[in-house]
């Protein structure tokens, strides 16, 4: 018998419908809600790393993340200069297995949609446009209060309901979400034969200007600036001035710019972080995914901790005999170290772009990767 027999999910994203497929897969009676009426309906790309693709191939969704997106498995350096010079084609490792691609490109809709089938075919009842209005929870059960007025009572509620978590609020935790210091600006458009692989390339005028193929006809681009407030800009000067920004890179990134000419494409956003201490946890009610922690996207691990956090507070749930401590501490001790890590790492990194620093990025990327490489 597993620890819970019915548990609500607050949030459709990575963590929350990989936490609904492999409890509802076991019998576990699953309700998720999700506060967007349609999650799949608009979004940019999405870089999977080795690690996070072992993780869906669990969760049996590899066939159709491979059919619909591009795998590739090896990183890029560029220079910032007239020809976009290639200064190394760096051999990327497979940190979810020899048979699994180093990394993957994949539209962030097309794995919304993947993810919300799945969790269905497997039994989660998945309800859009809603959320929580209310929690109390005593030991035995949290009592929900949905939006539209009706309530279920839970043996568990997990809040993967992202970095402004709801849940989190409910529970009354105070954590500091932190701007790094740098905004991006993404560009989702067709793909041009000149990209196979994610390339970077490092300083021009912006700190990062880079791209990842997801799928044959598809990929995002993407340029690291340092954060202002780009909020009073029309959709049609957010693309001239992502435009701009991209003249200073040339190979793949001249067939880009020739591309980059919708606006409704183009999305600016700051990177934000944040870890919560251990346990994540209080009583009945748990957070997982970017609502425990959350890191800037420069060595692409987010996606893939929320899917580690899924993988084994399940994997805990469906073991366990009860909800009791030893079951939370062997989350924290599984979870709390390896996300706070990489998160750590993924700011250094951001660090010392921004103080134009040079850090020891091979021996970071190097302690990270063997570190993501063991399962979590
Ligand atoms: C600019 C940028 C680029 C990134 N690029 C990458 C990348 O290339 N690779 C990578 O691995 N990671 C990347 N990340 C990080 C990655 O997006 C997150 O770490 C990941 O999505 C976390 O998954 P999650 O399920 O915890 O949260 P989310 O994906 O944020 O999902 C949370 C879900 O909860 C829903 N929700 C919110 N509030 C409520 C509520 N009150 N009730 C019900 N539902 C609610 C939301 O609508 C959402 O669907 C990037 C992040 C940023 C900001």
């Amino acid at each position: 018998m597993p620890a819970v027999s019915n548990v609500l999910v607050v949030g459709a994203g990575l963590a929350g419908c990989a936490t609904a497929i492999s409890l509802a897969e076991q019998g576990v009676a699953v309700d998720l809600v999700e506060i967007s009426p349609d999650v799949a309906a608009v979004g940019s790309g999405i870089t999977l790393q080795g690690n996070a693709l072992r993780e869906l191939r669990r969760l049996g969704v590899w066939e159709q993340v491979q059919q619909n997106g591009f795998g590739f498995d090896s990183l890029g350096l560029r220079a910032p200069d007239p020809a976009g010079t290639l200064l190394v084609e760096m051999p990327d490792v497979r940190t979810g297995g020899p048979d699994l691609p180093a990394s993957l490109g994949l539209p962030r809709p097309r794995l919304a949609a993947i993810l919300h089938e799945r969790a269905s075919a497997a039994g989660a009842k998945i309800r859009f446009g809603t959320t929580c209005a209310a929690l109390a929870q005593d030991p035995g059960g949290v009592d929900v209060t949905f939006a539209d007025g009706s309530t279920g009572r839970y043996d568990l509620v997990v809040g993967a309901d992202g970095i402004r978590s709801w849940t989190r609020r409910m529970l009354g935790i105070i954590l500091e979400t932190r701007a790094v210091g740098m905004g991006i600006w993404r560009a989702f458009g067709p793909r041009p034969a000149s990209v196979t692989r994610t390339d970077l390339y490092y300083g021009g005028p912006s700190y990062i200007a880079g791209y990842c193929p997801t799928g044959e006809n598809s990929l995002y681009a993407y340029i690291v600036e340092p954060a202002q407030d780009r909020s009073t800009l029309s959709p049609p000067e957010q693309l001239a001035t992502m435009r701009e920004l991209s003249q200073a890179y040339h190979g793949p990134w001249d067939d880009i710019r020739a591309t980059l000419v919708d606006a409704d494409r183009v999305n600016y956003t700051w990177f934000e972080t944040h870890v919560l201490p251990a346990p994540w946890n209080r009583g009945r009610v748990v957070l997982i995914g970017d609502a425990a922690h959350s890191c800037p996207p420069t060595l692409a691990q987010g996606g893939a901790q929320a899917l580690e956090d899924a993988a084994v507070l399940t994997e805990l749930l469906l073991a366990g005999e009860s909800l009791d401590q030893p079951l939370w501490d062997a989350f924290t001790e599984r979870r709390f170290a390896r996300a706070q890590t990489v998160v750590e790492a993924s700011n250094q990194l951001s660090q010392w772009l921004i103080e134009h620093e040079r850090g020891d990025v091979p021996a970071l990327i190097g302690r990270i990767t063997a570190l993501v490489s063991r399962p979590a």
